[in-house]
């Protein structure tokens, strides 16, 4: 059975100084990574490996769903890794065709980890490329199907379960294509490991959450006072993961 850890839960927080840019990292089989988070969550990502037992140089496949900051910087910690970047996508940043999220200096960051492009309906790292265009022209999802069950790992086309519940989603590109891949997420994903929150499924097109994390974010607005913020999401039912899925519990101390 495959097994999948999330080493990084995306968070569904908004802001009003910035995007909070938290974006979901996960592993398969201990040795495939799905998108690697920022800089900003980079020693939470190396804690969440230590966690589950895996060095990065033991990660054989880096699959990118997009090259945004949040999704990408930390691609260089997996030094032997292959990473598969998809080929669309590739000649966008080789090209230099930069929106504000990508990385300007990304084209050589990946071409100097060896890159490997590949096409739609490719399985790469074990799992399956399809198409989700519409947060960015050329976004791609990956899918892994287990018994009955169908995992997609949805980057920035599905980032919360608010954007499958208002199929209202924030895009970069294109809103129309965004919205008809949500709907095609949902007719074809059961369990989805999404950009900007934690594991939920689909069930009879809604989300059903699994997890209610309290993300502990700590405004240090004074020496005398730290505000805590509530960033916690209204989660009337829960229900349990699969036991082929964990997350990785680490939590960094706040200073
Ligand atoms: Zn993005």
């Amino acid at each position: 059975m495959t097994r999948i850890d999330v080493l990084l839960q995306g968070i569904p927080g908004r802001s009003s100084q910035g995007y909070l840019g938290q974006a979901s990292a996960a592993l398969v089989d201990e040795s495939t990574v799905v998108d690697v988070g920022s800089l900003a969550r980079r020693p939470l990502l190396t804690d969440a490996l230590d966690e589950v037992g895996v060095d990065p140089n033991d990660v054989e496949d880096v699959l990118l769903t997009h090259v945004h900051f949040d999704h990408c910087d930390n691609v260089d910690l997996f030094e032997n890794a292959t990473v598969h970047v998809y080929e669309e996508e590739l000649a966008r940043v080789r090209n230099g065709e930069y929106d504000w999220a990508t990385p300007r200096n990304a084209a050589a960051m990946l071409d100097s980890l060896g890159v490997e492009p590949f096409a739609l309906g490719d399985t790469v790292g074990g799992l399956e490329a399809f198409p989700t265009p519409g947060h960015t022209e050329h976004h791609v999802g990956f899918l892994l199907s287990q018994g009955d069950r169908t995992y997609g790992f949805t980057g920035d086309a599905v980032k919360n379960t608010r954007e499958v519940a208002t199929e209202n989603p924030m895009v970069l590109h294109d809103k129309r294509e965004a919205i008809e891949t949500i709907r095609d997420v949902k007719s074809r994903v059961d369990l989805v490991i999404p950009g900007h929150d934690s594991p939920f499924y689909i069930e009879d097109g809604a989300p059903v959450p699994t997890v209610d994390v309290d993300f502990g974010v700590n405004l240090q607005t004074s020496p005398e006072a730290a505000v805590t913020a509530d960033l916690s999401t209204s989660r009337s039912t829960l229900r349990e993961l699969p036991e082929d899925v964990s997350l990785a519990s680490s939590r960094q101390a706040f200073h």
